[in-house]
């Protein structure tokens, strides 16, 4: 049986008999194609229950539609995919978007501008569950309690998104489906309710997957993310793991910036031009190594020159060009402390990296 607890007008669990399964999705080597070649090609995907997980990759690379099939608004063409469990997809069997019991949010959150607050969230629901305080329930899980008369053009952004949010809710689904929730809002918004949102679904823990191509909305809010590339998940791991140990060059380029350094790997340590670096994994050979902006240090003097300096507040990048031509970009916390043209001098920091076996020794 469903059940809300709610304690002093804070909702403390969905209810719904609380299995600790309830909310897996499984994924298994699912295919998908339209016209031409896969767009999903054997992917796999394990989603835990009450974690939250992004699908991060570039324009066409099948996030949507994974998203989609999970949803049950694709048919599969191998692979299955299971919820709590539960077959929803596979060999001669398609359970109906209706009855996943999945709440899906697009990409504009879009409510119907002349029903009320409460009717937009009721719109999907039986009348029975109208009745039965799904409404108020749904507002209540999303901190909006006694709004439900109001219409949505006299609601700010972030409590409109709310709304949409409590409409995806208010049917108790096993999990929710996010396709770039926020892609439409100016950034000063965006920040405040990805915030909010994130805030909200962590405390229901709720199993969310969503979709987006913003690296730094996948790391803020995913507890893992999936980048996928080409219809594959090329990595799937916590946000700090993918950063730091990506699991590829083409991981390492799209996620955060990445200089790349032409080194001569031996073991557990590579021979640079800047010096020997640890590495992660231990290789042999030419290796390209990546270095991260922020694990580079610089020292006045030295045959290196600032090129350009970048100031974010926060902190600073400067790009920096060593004697051979190649250059870097170094990143330290607070206001620059050198000059465009100043000499400098380039040092790794110490951490250990990973190295990937050079594309072309020969370059
Ligand atoms: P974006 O970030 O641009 O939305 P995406 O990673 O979500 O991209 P998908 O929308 O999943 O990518 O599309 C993956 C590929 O599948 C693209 O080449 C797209 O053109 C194709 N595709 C998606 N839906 C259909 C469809 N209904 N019919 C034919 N091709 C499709």
């Amino acid at each position: 049986m469903t059940t809300v607890d709610i304690a002093d007008g804070v909702v403390t669990s969905l209810g719904e008999g609380e299995s600790a399964e309830r909310g897996r999705i499984c994924v298994a080597d699912v295919v998908k194609r339209f016209d031409g070649p896969d767009v999903l090609q054997e992917v796999s995907l394990d989603v835990r229950p009450g974690e939250m997980l992004a699908l991060l990759g570039p324009s066409g690379c099948g996030k949507t539609t994974l998203l989609r099939t999970i949803a049950g608004l694709e048919r599969i063409d191998g692979g299955s995919i299971e919820i709590d469990g539960h077959r929803v997809s596979g060999p001669g069997r398609h359970v109906a978007p209706q009855d996943r019991r999945i709440g899906m949010v697009f990409q504009d959150w879009a409510l119907f501008p002349h029903l009320t607050v409460g009717d937009n969230i009721g719109y999907g629901l039986s009348r029975q569950e109208r009745r039965g305080g799904r409404v108020a329930e749904a507002l209540a899980l999303v901190g909006l309690a006694g709004l439900a008369d109001r219409m949505p053009s006299t609601l700010s952004g972030g409590q409109q998104q709310r709304v949409a949010l409590a409409r995806a809710l208010a049917p108790r689904p096993r999990a929710l489906l996010l396709d770039e929730p926020f892609s439409n809002l100016d950034t000063t918004l965006r920040v405040q309710v990805r915030t909010e949102v994130h805030r909200l679904l962590a405390d229901l823990g709720v199993t969310t997957v969503f979709v987006t191509h913003d690296q730094e909305e996948a790391f803020v809010l995913g507890d893992r993310v999936a980048v996928m590339n080409g219809g594959v998940i090329e990595q799937l791991d916590r946000p700090a793991a993918i950063y730091e140990r990506p699991a590829s060059r083409w991981v390492a380029e799209f996620v955060g910036e990445a200089n790349l350094l032409r080194g001569e790997a031996h073991g557990d340590h590579a021979e640079t031009p800047i010096g020997p670096i640890r590495l992660t994994t231990p290789v042999t050979g030419p290796v390209d190594v990546l270095i991260r902006p922020e694990g580079l240090v610089l020292q006045p003097g030295g045959a290196s020159t600032v090129e350009l300096v970048e100031y974010y507040g926060h902190d600073h990048v400067l790009l920096v060009a060593l004697p051979d031509g190649s250059w870097f970009r170094v990143r330290a916390a607070g206001a620059p402390r050198f000059e465009r043209g100043q000499s400098v001098e380039v040092r790794p920091d110490g951490s250990p990296t990973v190295g990937f076996p050079a594309l072309d020794p020969a370059d």
